[in-house]
């Protein structure tokens, strides 16, 4: 029903064509790892010599491959690739209303600087998220932009889980081993709701973000005020997963965007954001430098949006 091809060290690789194949195979393999462009599966194996015995290739699954839009936002499905991503992205930035598709620019930005041509052409956004890397450009933006996990277990149920809640400590996330990423679900922008990314990096191509970051606010009118009625700031690269600034976000909803505002939360940001002396990383003085300017950038470009 499906190929397999078993190599000399007893590693088996799986090509299946079908969904129900996959959770088939990853019941019967827990520990299998699921591969598309494997070029994060590559690295562990050549580089840092980790030894897996099942691999299962999940790039033709259709259902993995879908990309459908509604009225609510698009299904990205997880094998989708970056560069696919970021095509359908631009196509539909210019066909809905421009405030729908602030997260879709937002991505489409972040895309643009996410490694080189040849991996954007083969890395999946599934493999990113599930590797769930500290330092991954896009779990930030999926965070802040109220993403939602799609999951699918053995016997086919899906159950979605917010992009938030999903990382729970190093490379660890809320999903069983018999379960598998289905798709990403990114919701339409409201109205007078502004998303964008941000990535420092030593390099501006190709290059390992130091700091990278997701930002979200949404406004509503209160009598003659525009006041703050939600908001998402989301770091990479501070902490073992990427941080939410839940102090912060509290902090801003039902205020005004104003300069003390931004004056204000940069304290109230330094409370959320606390890197040790000592953080995996180094460069610590820097790094918090980097949060904080990342906020006083979106602040200005929130500005610059709401005139
Ligand atoms: P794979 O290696 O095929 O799989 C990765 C992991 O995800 C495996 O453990 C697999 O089991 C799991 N997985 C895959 N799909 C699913 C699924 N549907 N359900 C459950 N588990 C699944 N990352 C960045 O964020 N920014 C960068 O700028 C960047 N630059 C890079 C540059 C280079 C040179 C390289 C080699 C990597 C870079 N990466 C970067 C990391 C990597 O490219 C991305 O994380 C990529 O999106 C991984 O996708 P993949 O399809 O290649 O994953």
């Amino acid at each position: 029903t499906y190929l397999c091809l078993t190599g000399l060290n007893g590693l088996n690789w799986y090509r299946p064509l079908k969904l129900q194949h996959v959770l088939d195979l990853k019941a019967r393999h827990p520990d299998a790892k699921l591969v598309v462009g494997n070029t994060e599966v590559g690295i562990e194996m050549r580089l840092k010599r980790m030894e897996y015995r099942a691999l299962i290739y999940i790039a033709h699954i259709p259902e993995l491959n879908q990309l459908s839009l509604n009225d609510e936002g698009m299904e990205i499905g997880a094998a989708v690739k970056l560069s696919e991503l970021m095509k359908v992205l631009q196509t539909v930035s210019g066909k809905r209303p421009l405030y729908e598709t602030s997260s879709c620019r937002a991505l489409i930005e972040q895309i643009k600087w996410f490694a080189g041509t040849q991996i954007r052409n083969a890395a999946s956004i599934g493999g990113n998220i599930c590797t769930a890397s500290p330092i991954s450009d896009l779990n930030p933006l999926w965070m802040a932009a109220g993403a939602k996990f799609c999951i699918i277990d053995g016997k086919g149920n899906i159950r979605t889980c917010l992009a938030e809640k999903f990382f729970l400590g190093y490379r660890k996330v809320d999903m069983a081993s018999s379960e598998i990423l289905h798709s990403v679900f990114l919701p339409w922008n409201k109205q007078y709701e502004f998303v964008k990314e941000f990535k420092q990096a030593h390099r501006r191509d190709d290059d390992i973000a130091i700091v990278n970051a997701g930002m979200r606010v949404l406004f509503e009118q209160r009598d003659t005020k525009w006041v703050i009625s939600d908001a998402s700031i989301v770091y990479g690269g501070v902490a073992p997963v990427p941080l939410f600034a839940y102090k912060t976000k509290l902090f801003l909803i039902g205020k005004t965007w104003s300069k003390e505002l931004m004056q204000d939360a940069l304290e109230v940001l330094q409370e959320d954001i606390v890197l040790k002396e000592n953080a995996p990383g180094g460069m610590v003085e820097f790094r918090k430098s980097l949060t904080l300017s990342f906020f006083f950038k979106f602040f200005l470009w929130v500005c610059h949006h709401i005139d």
